[in-house]
């Protein structure tokens, strides 16, 4: 993937002013070039993602001599280019970790052995969502289409989809030993997989059934 984009839209994000991110763009596109044609062979910085990588042209294409005796203003000017785009690369990999692993942790905050009595205010478990007389008075009653989004499992999968969906309970428990009566009318929802997921994947932000239909109709 390219990462031409993501780099100009992260130095945007930085506040960088106009003026400096296509200097900073371009001079990475001058520096492939120039590199590329030094070694022969086509290189494309921004296909390139791992930094340690960057990190060793920079320093093999500072050592250039032609480069080097070339143009100080450049030779400058490169250099702070890679440096960026190095943290950039690296800015960007530790925040696509960090997501990954806020989402293992939003998964298994949904199982009631991941909290500890009286650690959380408020906490969806899958107890109710997962038992067989919820789900089949919420199914009578609901339906089998996702609330949110209208996906029918049977219409997608055939004989393999028939009959699933998931139930989401949509009021939060206040503490883990709780025990609530359901009122599956009210208090569960047909969602597809996907939809679900969506739902809960920040543990400490639930997302309402509206809300979360409000997020799909803005991207319609
Ligand atoms: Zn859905
Ligand atoms: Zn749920």
């Amino acid at each position: 993937m390219d990462n031409k984009f993501h780099f100009r839209n992260w130095l945007e994000r930085e506040n960088k002013s106009k003026q400096t991110i296509s200097k900073y763009v371009r001079n990475i596109e001058r520096i492939s070039e120039e590199y590329g044609e030094h070694y022969n062979k086509e290189i494309n910085l921004y296909h390139i993602s791992n930094p340690e990588e960057i990190e060793d042209i920079k320093m093999d294409y500072l050592s250039i001599d032609k480069f080097r005796k070339k143009n100080l203003r450049f030779h400058r000017e490169y250099s702070s280019a890679m440096s960026i785009y190095i943290t950039f690369l690296r800015k960007s990999e530790v925040n696509f970790i960090d997501e990954i692993k806020r989402d293992l942790d939003s998964e298994a905050s949904e199982d009631d052995a991941y909290y500890k009595e009286g650690a959380v205010k408020q906490y969806y478990g899958k107890r109710y969502e997962r038992n067989p007389e919820n789900r089949k008075k919420a199914i009578e009653i609901h339906g089998l289409s996702c609330i949110a989004c209208g996906f029918d499992f049977e219409e997608v999968y055939g004989e393999r989809g028939k009959d699933f969906i998931e139930i989401h309970h949509v009021k939060p428990l206040s503490t883990l030993g709780e025990e609530v009566v359901i009122d599956p009318e009210k208090d569960l929802v047909p969602v597809c997989s996907n939809c679900h997921r969506m739902i809960h994947r920040r543990k400490d932000n639930v997302l309402s059934i509206e809300e979360l239909e409000s997020l799909i109709n803005l991207r319609k």
